[in-house]
Formats: C-alpha cells, sequence, structure tokens
C-alpha cells in the first residue's frame, strides 16, 4: 500500500487515525441535534488544520494543490469512527471542488480560506426531483438578467441544505444545448429568494433536504468557469470525489472488521470462541482480503488523480463500485458474526449497517460506475480499431 504515499501521507494518516481515536471513537456517541453535531463537527475539523486540506496552500490549504490522496486519508480515518465526521468533512471538499477547479481568483479568495478554516459549511447542489442519475433532464433554470441570472427551481437530496453558506449550484443556462447548456454557480446561503424548502430523514442521519430558488436573483461574478461549463465542471469534481467516497467505504468496512474480530475472540457458544470456528474465520479471512483489494483501488485511483493520468475516470468509478458494493458485504457479514446483537439499536456494526448503505447510491450509484467503466472501454476498443 506504501507505494502509493509518501512520508506526508503516511505522517498525515497517523495523525488522523489517533485523532479519530480520541475525539469520536473513544467519546462515542453524541445525542446531540443532528444540525447540531454536523457544525460542531466542521467546527472541530476546522480548528484542527483538517479541513485546509480541501483548498490550496495560496487560499487557507496546506498542500500547493489539493489531493486526492489527501482527502480519501481523511475519508477513510474519519468514517472508521463516525460516519457524519466523515460526511461532514466530504462536503467540504465536495462543495468548494468546483471552486477550486473552475473558480476565479476573485471567487477563490472569496469563498476557499472560510470553507477550509471550518467557518463556512460548503453543499454541492446537483440532484433535483426529475434528474437523479440523469443530470441532462435538470430543470433549474439561470436565466440572464441584466449584470446578472434569475434563478428557478428546486433541488433535491442536498447535502448541508439549511446549513451550509456556500452552495455550489448547477442549473440551464441554455435548455435548447440540453447538457452543454448546464452552467456552473455559486449561491451564498443569504441570497433573496433562496430557501431551504424541506429537511430529509435518512436511514443513516445526516443534514439534508430539498433546497428551492424563486425568482432568485445573483450578480455575473457568481458564474464559475463559462456558461455551457457546469457538466464538465461537475464531471472532473466528481472524477476526483468518487476516490474518496470508496476511501470512506474502506474506513467504514475497517471498523466493520475489527469490530467483528474483537466480538468473535469474546463470545463463547458450544465451548469455545466464536472465532475458533472455522466458519467464522473464512468469513473474518473472506471481509480482510475484499477489504485490502478495495483498499488498493481506492489509492490507486487516488495516486491517477495527483497525477492527472487519463484513465481516472474509470479508475475512480472502479473503486468507488469496488470498495462500496465490498463493504456492504463485509458490514453485513461483521453484523452476522454478532448474531442478535448486530441488530441492537445503538451497537457499532448496527450504525456501520446503516451508515454503509447510501455510499452505493450517492455521487452516481452502483449500476451509473458500471456505465461509466464499460463505456470507457467500449470507447478504447472503438479507438483502437480505428
Ligand atoms: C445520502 C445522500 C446524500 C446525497 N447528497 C447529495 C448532494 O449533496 N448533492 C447532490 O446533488 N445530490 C446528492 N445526493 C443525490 C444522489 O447523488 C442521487 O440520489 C443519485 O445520483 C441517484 O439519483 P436518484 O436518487 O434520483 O435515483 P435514480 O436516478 O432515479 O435511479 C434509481 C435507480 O435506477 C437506476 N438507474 C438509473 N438510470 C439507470 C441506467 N441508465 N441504467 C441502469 N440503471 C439506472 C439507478 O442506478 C438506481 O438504482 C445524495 C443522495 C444520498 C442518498
Amino acid at each position: 500500500m506504501d507505494i502509493f504515499f509518501d512520508q506526508e501521507h503516511l505522517a498525515l494518516r497517523a495523525k488522523v487515525r489517533s485523532w479519530v481515536e480520541k475525539n469520536l471513537i473513544s467519546a462515542g456517541e453524541k445525542e446531540a441535534d443532528i444540525e447540531e453535531q454536523a457544525r460542531q463537527l466542521v467546527h472541530l475539523l476546522g480548528r484542527e488544520g483538517f479541513t485546509a486540506y480541501v483548498a490550496a496552500k495560496k487560499y487557507g490549504g496546506v498542500r500547493e494543490s489539493v489531493q486526492a490522496r489527501d482527502l480519501c486519508i481523511f475519508r477513510e480515518e474519519l468514517a472508521r469512527g463516525s460516519a457524519l465526521a466523515d460526511t461532514m468533512f466530504a462536503m467540504q471538499a465536495l462543495g468548494s471542488y468546483p471552486i477550486t477547479l473552475a473558480g476565479s481568483e476573485e471567487q477563490k479568495k472569496r469563498y476557499l480560506p472560510a470553507i477550509a478554516k471550518g467557518e463556512a459549511i460548503a453543499a454541492f447542489a446537483l440532484t433535483e426531483p426529475e434528474a437523479g442519475s440523469d443530470i441532462s433532464a435538470m430543470q433549474t433554470r439561470a436565466v440572464r438578467d441584466g449584470d446578472g441570472y434569475r434563478l428557478t427551481g428546486v433541488k433535491r437530496f442536498i447535502s448541508n441544505a439549511g446549513i451550509a453558506r456556500t452552495y455550489t449550484l448547477f442549473a440551464s443556462t441554455d435548455p435548447e444545448k440540453k447538457i452543454k447548456g448546464i452552467s456552473a454557480f455559486v449561491v451564498e446561503a443569504d441570497t433573496p429568494g433562496f430557501f431551504l424548502k424541506e429537511k430529509t430523514s435518512l436511514l443513516s442521519p445526516h443534514p439534508i433536504g430539498v433546497i428551492a430558488f424563486e425568482d432568485c436573483r445573483i450578480p455575473r461574478t457568481r458564474l464559475l468557469g463559462q456558461e455551457g461549463e457546469g457538466v464538465k465542471i461537475a464531471l472532473a469534481t466528481l472524477d476526483t470525489l468518487r476516490c474518496t467516497v470508496a476511501a470512506a467505504a474502506v474506513g467504514l468496512a475497517q471498523r466493520a472488521l475489527e469490530e467483528a474480530i474483537k466480538y468473535s475472540r469474546g463470545r463463547r457458544q458450544f465451548g469455545q470462541a466464536l472465532a475458533e470456528f472455522q466458519a467464522t474465520q473464512f468469513k473474518i479471512a473472506d471481509m480482510a482480503t475484499e477489504l485490502e483489494a478495495a483498499r488498493l483501488l481506492v489509492y490507486q485511483a487516488a495516486w491517477a488523480s495527483d497525477h492527472r493520468q487519463k484513465d481516472l475516470k474509470q479508475k475512480a468509478s472502479m473503486a468507488k463500485l469496488f470498495a462500496t458494493e465490498a463493504a456492504q458485504r463485509i458490514v453485513d457479514q461483521a453484523l452476522q458474526i454478532h448474531g442478535g446483537m448486530g441488530v441492537v439499536t445503538g451497537t457499532p456494526v448496527e450504525r456501520l449497517y446503516r451508515d454503509v448503505r447510501a455510499l452505493r447510491i450517492y455521487e452516481g450509484t452502483s449500476e451509473i460506475q458500471r456505465l461509466v467503466i464499460a463505456k470507457g472501454l467500449l470507447k478504447e476498443a472503438k479507438e483502437e480499431k480505428q
């Protein structure tokens, strides 16, 4: 595994792991309201200097440029301790990466330092009621209005809806051009005409909801890149951020494996520890092997992102597909090893079982990842033939 890392990555991993151990695992679950917990986590991650890794040094970050391997290390280690901590870190990255990629100097200076410090919560608003996997069905409109745009539309499943200060928004500036008519914007939370429509309650709680724009006017300076570049910006963001979803899956699965080993050594049936049954040992061996394979795909994809490799898209989709599906199987087996205790509310495996599910859906479902992988391979084959 170390082939993908330099000394700085290894030191970062050790630092984050020890912080997670002390502040998330030993501290245990908190009872506070989910939005309050989310806000506190972003504040803590900012104070610790962790969210600084989502921006380049010039804009309050740590390194010269944002590195996928850093983001993956954070997500793997944070997810091992708390799915909510992982989500809050991830959203600072997902909400700000389009600005890093396509923002003007002025936009970067205006938004990135506050996100890197954990002072401003970020969000990424792409999905709509009628446009989930199919972005081309997007109905949110940004109509030119003097020296600005007027936004109208609804976005659903928006993580950090209602608590974010900075939203990266995707809206159509030219519906006739379909996918090529979609543009990216930054919308500030206090803009008149922009509001939280409703909160959404999920299997594994995190702040999420529906946002709406009714005659919401934004200045032209909020446009990211050029008109029509929205999908290019969104897809380039997802190419890198998908590796990090896979990293979070690895973190959840790692924790499940640890919990399964611990429980199987302590619980006795038929006069021996569960760990002494070969059936249990085989489960543990399969879980560990899948986990290691997933981890390799994650850091291979992250390395490809950091080294601007041409096949990043495929590698990121493979990592996300395999790691999130494998994590689901690993968590399920860990729960099985716990028997009835595995479904008792509040136990770590019960929580992991709920936490792991959404990863196969957001930032492109497993089916969409398969389409991306196959499309890439078939295109390559066609090009070779020509
Ligand atoms: C926890 C969570 C957090 C999220 N956070 C955000 C966020 O912050 N910002 C944001 O913009 N969105 C967010 N989303 C939305 C997420 O990205 C979408 O849910 C996802 O892209 C799928 O869209 P959908 O739910 O509309 O499902 P649909 O697109 O309706 O898909 C339903 C099913 O049909 C399958 N399907 C669709 N098309 C095809 C096809 N061509 N071939 C085969 N199968 C297909 C899908 O794989 C899926 O199984 C979040 C979702 C969740 C669950």
